[in-house]
């Protein structure tokens, strides 16, 4: 059995969602199907949740109706039948008149986990009238049944694979199944979720917790590229990369799979493929436990970074420095990306500036401390690049006109990190692009 995991956009047309259907009801095994809202529902939403919590009715009531339009338009090209049809205006009536009623009652944290869980629970029940509506076999599982985190956010692997595996025992002559990314129930047993872009998540843990042949994760670029798109005009895809590799590009900027999904696929050892779905027969990139090859994969760009340095003459021969300052990170919960040592100063960064007041408050104590805000953490990623001298004099060959802030070297054999002004981000991530690729 395998998953097949479709994004926002594989879903957000009427003739993607008609496409996907097609490609999931003609694989050589059972496959569990894995949806995210589409494209665009999550944000609509997260903009009605604030809207409702700010009192401002009337606005929210407006992009209720927004939306519910959107839908309305969309099963109009969706489904053709009499039948069907009836099916999907009462599917959406029934999730709007929702949202409507949250609408009259008073707003809390736990009914904005509601409101986010509707986009979800909308593209797979549409998505099953028409799979319906042709005639091909499957079930809905619905994932607020099995999928669940404890009290610190946490999934819980033991119990989603026991409760999913007697879902699929009632099912036995079944062999396609479609759940909902994303959503979740908490420790409260309320409705929560697993976090923006959290069906990559959803569709990892699902494969761990039944041992998936592979978990498919279809999105609309052909797989993980060298370089960011987005900025750089030639990049590729990369072929095969490890779990390890695969991990620090999702944390350092590669959008493309959720960070959180890694390790799930990679402690349960299913093989992770991501594909193109506008372009399905493109090999993507495959990610296991094996780098295919030694050298540099891809440079990633994470923004928004903070660079904190503390400096302090009684850092000097002293002991238990460090654990005193990251204790103060701990306190505010909030993580520590790179860190670099001298004698006399620590320099470390954090993209999570909530509690940065109280954080640097504290800190003064220590010693004099220096911000630098607007930073960004360049990473070079690959297999054994740190043991390789000539990719560690390429690499700081071609920045040499950049100013680096921080250099993280040999944290890891797979990664090499660089702190930049954001104001650098597109010269440096376009010279390695030369230098390291000849692209
Ligand atoms: N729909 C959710 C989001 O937009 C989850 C996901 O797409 O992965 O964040
Ligand atoms: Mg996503």
């Amino acid at each position: 059995m395998k998953i097949m995991k479709f994004g926002g956009t594989s879903v957000g047309r009427p003739e993607r969602m008609q496409q996907i259907a097609s490609m999931v009801s003609t694989q050589g095994e059972p496959v569990i199907v894995v949806l995210s809202a589409l494209s665009g529902t999550t944000n609509a939403l997260v903009e009605i949740g604030g809207l409702m919590s700010k009192g401002e009715k009337s606005e929210a009531k407006a992009a209720i109706d927004k939306l519910e339009k959107h839908y309305q338009g969309f099963i109009k090209q969706l489904v053709k039948d009499k039948a069907s049809i009836d099916k999907a205006t009462a599917i959406i009536a029934e999730h709007f008149e929702f949202l409507n009623i949250i609408l009259k009652i008073s707003f809390s944290e736990s009914l904005s986990k509601d409101i986010l869980a509707q986009g979800e629970l909308l593209s797979t029940k549409l998505f099953s009238v028409y799979l319906e509506e042709q005639g091909i076999n499957h079930k809905l599982l619905p994932a607020l049944e099995f999928m669940s985190i404890n009290q610190f956010d946490e999934p819980q692997i033991g119990s989603i694979k026991i409760k999913l595996s007697q879902l699929l025992k009632k099912h036995k002559n079944t062999n396609l199944f479609v759940t909902q990314g994303y959503i979740c129930r908490n420790s409260r047993g309320e409705v929560d979720n697993l976090k923006r872009g959290g069906s990559d998540y959803s569709a990892s843990l699902i494969a761990a917790a039944i041992g998936a042949s592979c978990c498919e994760i279809w999105t609309d670029i052909d797989g993980m590229h060298n370089n960011d798109p987005r900025i750089v005009k030639k990049t590729k895809p990369i072929e095969q990369m490890s779990f390890d590799e695969a991990a620090e590009l999702a944390y350092f900027g590669a959008k493309i799979l959720h960070p959180a999904s890694i390790w799930p696929a990679q402690q349960y050892k299913v093989p992770v493929k991501l594909l193109n779905t506008m372009q399905p027969d493109a090999k993507g990139t495959l990610i296991t436990e094996k780098a295919g090859s030694v050298g540099v994969k891809a440079v990633a760009a994470k923004d928004n970074i903070i660079a904190i340095r503390i400096k302090s003459s009684r850092m000097l021969l002293a002991y238990g420095f460090l654990r005193k300052i990251f204790e103060v990170f701990e306190k505010y919960r909030t993580p520590i990306d790179m860190i670099t040592t001298s004698e006399v100063a620590v320099s470390l960064t954090i993209d999570e500036a909530t509690h940065l007041k109280e954080i640097l408050k504290e800190l003064e104590p220590f010693g004099a401390i220096e911000v630098d805000k607007d930073q960004v953490i360049i990473s070079v990623v690959g297999n054994e690049i740190a043991q390789t001298e000539a990719m560690v004099k390429k690499l700081f060959g071609s920045i040499m006109n950049v100013p680096v802030r921080m250099v993280s070297y040999g944290g890891s054999p797979h990664n090499i990190s660089l702190l930049i002004p954001a104001a650098y981000k597109t010269q440096i991530l376009q010279q390695l692009n030369k230098g390291m690729f000849g692209l």
